[in-house]
C-alpha cells in the first residue's frame, strides 16, 4: 500500500477539498471522495457508511464494492465489523477480514473477496456520524500510520458531514440536525414548555476543516494556546482563596494547556493537513469518545476539563462564543450540559424550559428552576450534541421528555397539553381569592413556599395568604461570596414589603446535605443528609447564624416576625437556638435598634425524634411545621435523592399517615399552629390526606395553591378520614386506592 507520510496526507486534504468545492451534488461528492480515499491510500476499496437513525448504518458510497448495494446494505449499530466501529467508536484494523470476530458477510457487496479491512469512526464531539473504511485484497495489517491518517481524513468527513456536504440529489441521505429527536430524561420541575433552543455554550462550527499551510496554522495554534494559558493562570490566580475544588479543576486546566501529548497530537494532527481548529476538535472527539467508555468518576472528570479547555480554546480560535452578541430566541429553552445556579438567575424567568444533558434532580440548578417555575428536564443524554440554536423544542416536564424538532403529530398532541394546563389555570384563578373551605366546613389555611425576591409576586396571583416557609439559604448559595449583613437585612425587608402584611415564616440556614455553599470548605461526611447540616451548623458555628439573626430583627423594623429553625431533632436543639435568639435581641437592644412587635419562634419537625419530645417542647415552641420531605426520607430510610428507593415508599402508607397524626394530637394537646411544608402539600391528593389527618396550614409551592384548592373545595374531610380509617383498620398497606376511588366519585 502507497506510503502514508505527512506529505501525502496533505495531498489527499487537498484534494479533498477541491472535490467538496466543485458543484456536484451530494451523492457525487461522496463518490468522489472515496474514490480519492483509495487511490491515495493505495486499496482496493473506500467506503462510507452513515447512520441512516440512531440504530442503523447504510452504505452511502463506495468505491470497490458492488455499486447496486449503496443505499441497499444496511447494519444495525454493533452488527458486523463497521457496526463494532460505530458501536465501541474504536478502530478496526484486521488482515484477515472473514475471519475476524463479529464479521459478517454482505453477499450483495461482494466484500468477501477482499482480506485487509480498516474501519475508523466519523465522530464529531462524541456524536457517532457513520464509519470510513478501507479495504485490499492484501492480507496485512495496516501501518500506525495509516490508521492515523485515516483517522484526520474521517475527521474532515465528519466535519462536511456536519455542514450538509452530502445532502442533495441522489444522496438519500437527510440532513443533520434536521430530524425530529425525542430523548427521555428526569423530570426535576412540572410543566409544559414549548420555544426555541438556546445553547448555555454555543456549538463551534469549524468551516474550514482543511489548511493549506501548516506553518501558519501552527502560528495560530501557538498563539491561541498561548492566550488559553494566560487566561487560565489568570483565572488562578483569582481564585487562590477560593474554593478548593475550582482550584482543582483549574489546575487541571493548566496541567492539560501544559500537556506536551496534547500539543503534540494537534501539531501532528495539523501537519497532515488540518486546520487548527480542525485538530482541536479531532483532540476533543476522541476524548468524548473515550469519555463514554470510562467508568472512573476520577477520570471521567478530568476528561471533562479537557473537554471544557478544548471548547475555550476552539472559542478562542474561531472567535465564535459566548460574545457572539447574539440574543436569545422568541421562548428561550435552555440546553446545557450542567448549570451553575448563578449562571440561572441571570437568564431569570425569562426562559420558558430548561433541559439539562447532566445535572440532577436536586442540584442547586433544580432547586431555583423550582423557584422559579420553569419546567426542567435533567438528564437528558445527548441533548447538546442533538440540538442547535433555534431549534424548536418541546419540553414535558411532568414526563421528563424533551421533543427536538418535532413533527406535526407532536406538535398537536403538545399544544392539546398546553392547553390543557391554561384551561385549568384560568379555572384555578377563579377561585383564587375563595378561601379554601371543605364540604363539610373545615377551613384550610394556604400558604406558600419561597426562596427568592421572585418569589413574591406570586403571592397575589397564587392567592397565598402567606409564606409558610421561606428558605433563606437559596441567597447564599446562588453567591460566590457570603452575603453580608446589610445585604440580607435589605433583602428581608423587601420581601416583608412585598408581602404586605401577610405573615411570613422565614427559615434559617439550612445549609449542608446537598446544600453546599460554594464559599464554604465542603466535609467530606458519609451520608450528609443525616450529618451536619442545618441548626447543627449553625449552633456549632454561631456566628452566620447571629448574623442571620441580626438581619432578621433588624429587616422587620418593627413588624412582626416569624422566624422557624430546620432539622431540630431534640428539643435542647431548638432551646439552644432560642437562646442564640434571645441574645441576640439583647444585643439589638442595646445598639438602639427598633425591634419587632411580635416575635414567634417556631422549628421544623423533620426527625422522627422531634415527634416523642418532652410535652414541654411543645407548649414552649410558637409553632411546628412538618418539613415533609426530610421527615420521610427518615421515617423510611430512604433518601430523597436517591432515584432508586426515593419513589419506594408512599406518602398515603398508613404508618406515615398515623405518624402524622400524632404530631397532630400532641400539637393539640399544647394548642400549637402547626403546618406541613414538604412537596406532599402541593400534590392535591396528598394534600387532601393530609387535611384529613388534622393539618390545618398547608405551604406549598404557589403553582399549586389552584390545584389543591379546587380539590380541597370539593371534599368531605370527615368522609375522608373515615375511608382513611377503614383502610387502616382493613390491613391497607397504603390508603391510595381506596382515597381514589373515593376522589373519583365525586
Ligand atoms: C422539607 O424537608 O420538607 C423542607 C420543606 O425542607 P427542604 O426541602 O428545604 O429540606
Ligand atoms: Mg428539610
Amino acid at each position: 500500500m502507497a506510503d502514508t507520510t505527512e506529505s501525502e496526507s496533505r495531498k489527499l486534504l487537498v484534494r479533498l477539498r477541491e472535490a467538496m468545492a466543485g458543484d456536484d451534488a451530494g451523492q457525487a461528492r461522496l463518490d468522489k471522495i472515496t474514490h480519492l480515499i483509495a487511490d491515495s491510500m493505495g486499496t482496493e476499496v473506500c467506503s462510507v457508511y452513515l447512520f441512516r437513525d440512531e440504530e442503523t448504518l447504510e452504505l452511502c458510497a463506495t468505491q470497490g464494492l458492488n455499486r447496486e448495494s449503496v443505499h441497499q446494505t444496511r447494519m444495525r449499530i454493533g452488527e458486523g465489523l463497521v457496526g463494532r466501529v460505530a458501536k465501541y467508536g474504536k478502530v478496526v484494523n484486521t488482515p484477515d477480514a472473514p475471519n475476524a470476530k463479529g464479521f459478517r458477510y454482505m453477499p450483495e457487496t461482494g466484500e468477501e473477496r477482499f482480506s485487509s479491512f480498516l474501519g475508523v469512526p466519523v465522530q464529531r464531539l462524541g456524536e457517532m456520524l457513520g464509519v470510513l473504511v478501507v479495504q485490499s485484497k492484501e492480507g496485512r495489517e495496516f501501518s500506525a500510520d495509516a490508521v492515523y491518517a485515516l483517522e484526520v481524513v474521517a475527521m474532515v468527513i465528519a466535519e462536511m458531514t456536519e455542514l450538509g456536504a452530502f445532502v442533495g440529489e441522489g444522496a438519500a441521505l437527510s440532513p443533520l440536525h434536521q430530524q425530529p429527536v425525542l430523548i427521555h430524561g428526569t423530570s426535576a420541575q412540572e410543566g409544559a414548555a414549548e420555544g426555541h433552543v438556546w445553547l448555555h455554550e454555543p456549538r463551534v462550527i469549524v468551516t474550514n476543516p482543511i489548511a493549506d499551510d501548516p506553518q501558519r496554522e501552527l502560528e495560530r495554534m501557538n498563539s491561541a494556546v498561548e492566550e488559553l494559558r494566560v487566561g487560565v493562570d489568570k483565572m488562578l490566580e483569582v481564585s487562590r482563596n477560593g474554593d478548593k475544588d475550582q482550584l482543582q479543576v483549574l489546575e487541571a486546566y493548566r496541567m492539560f494547556a501544559n500537556s506536551k501529548g496534547w500539543m503534540r497530537r494537534m501539531e501532528e494532527d495539523i501537519a497532515r493537513g488540518l486546520s487548527a481548529e480542525a485538530a482541536v476538535e479531532k483532540e476533543q472527539s476522541q476524548a468524548r469518545a473515550r469519555m463514554s467508555q470510562v467508568q472512573d468518576a476520577y477520570l471521567r472528570e478530568r476528561l471533562s476539563d479537557l473537554d471544557d479547555l478544548s471548547n475555550r480554546l476552539l472559542r478562542i480560535l474561531t472567535g465564535q462564543g459566548a460574545d457572539t452578541g447574539a440574543e436569545l430566541p422568541d421562548n428561550p429553552i435552555l440546553i446545557a450540559r450542567n448549570i451553575g445556579p448563578g449562571d440561572l438567575l441571570e437568564y431569570g424567568r425569562g426562559l420558558r424550559g430548561i433541559v439539562l444533558e447532566e445535572g440532577s434532580v436536586g442540584s442547586h440548578a433544580a432547586i431555583v428552576a423550582r423557584a422559579l417555575a420553569i419546567p426542567l428536564v435533567v438528564n437528558a443524554k445527548r441533548v447538546t450534541t442533538e440540538a442547535l440554536n433555534g431549534d424548536h423544542i418541546m419540553v414535558d416536564g411532568d414526563q421528563g421528555v424533551v421533543h427536538l424538532r418535532p413533527d406535526e403529530t407532536v406538535v398537536g398532541a403538545f399544544r392539546d397539553k398546553i392547553a390543557m394546563h391554561a384551561q385549568a389555570q384560568e379555572r384555578y384563578a377563579s377561585i383564587r381569592s375563595k378561601p379554601a373551605v371543605t364540604t363539610d366546613g373545615q377551613r384550610i389555611n394556604m400558604v406558600m413556599n419561597a426562596g427568592l425576591m421572585a418569589d413574591l409576586p406570586s403571592l397575589d396571583s397564587s392567592g397565598a395568604e402567606g409564606v409558610g416557609l421561606f428558605r433563606t439559604e437559596l441567597q447564599f448559595l446562588v453567591r460566590n461570596q457570603m452575603p453580608k449583613r446589610s445585604e440580607l437585612v435589605a433583602l428581608y425587608k423587601r420581601v416583608l414589603d412585598a408581602a404586605h402584611g401577610k405573615p411570613v415564616i422565614f427559615r434559617t440556614l439550612d445549609i449542608g446535605s446537598d446544600k453546599v455553599l460554594p464559599y464554604m470548605k465542603p466535609t467530606d461526611e458519609p451520608n450528609p443528609a443525616l450529618g451536619w447540616r442545618a441548626i447543627r451548623v449553625g449552633l456549632d458555628k454561631p456566628g452566620i447564624m447571629r448574623m442571620q439573626l441580626q438581619a432578621l430583627l433588624r429587616s422587620a423594623e418593627g413588624r412582626p416576625l416569624s422566624i422557624m429553625f430546620p432539622f431540630v431533632a431534640q428539643f435542647e436543639e431548638y432551646r439552644a437556638a432560642k437562646a442564640e435568639v434571645d441574645k441576640t435581641i439583647e444585643r439589638e437592644r442595646i445598639l438602639g435598634h427598633v425591634l419587632p412587635a411580635e416575635l414567634e419562634i417556631g422549628a421544623m419537625l423533620e426527625t422522627p425524634s422531634l415527634a416523642y419530645a418532652p410535652q414541654k417542647f411543645f407548649d414552649e415552641v410558637a409553632f411546628i411545621s412538618i418539613g415533609g420531605n426530610d421527615l420521610k426520607q427518615f421515617f423510611f430510610a430512604a433518601d430523597r435523592e436517591n432515584e432508586r428507593v426515593r419513589r419506594r415508599y408512599d406518602t398515603l402508607n398508613v404508618s406515615f399517615l398515623s405518624f402524622i397524626e400524632r404530631i397532630v394530637e400532641r400539637c393539640a394537646i399544647s394548642g400549637t399552629p402547626l403546618s406541613f411544608c414538604g412537596e406532599d402539600a402541593g400534590r392535591p391528593v396528598e394534600a387532601v390526606c393530609l387535611a384529613a389527618m388534622g393539618i390545618r396550614t398547608l405551604s406549598m409551592r404557589p403553582a399549586s395553591i389552584g390545584p389543591v384548592k379546587s380539590l380541597l373545595l370539593r371534599v368531605d374531610l370527615g368522609e375522608l378520614r373515615k375511608i382513611i380509617s377503614d383502610a387502616r383498620h382493613r390491613g391497607d398497606q397504603a390508603v391510595r386506592p381506596a382515597v381514589m376511588k373515593y376522589l373519583r366519585e365525586l
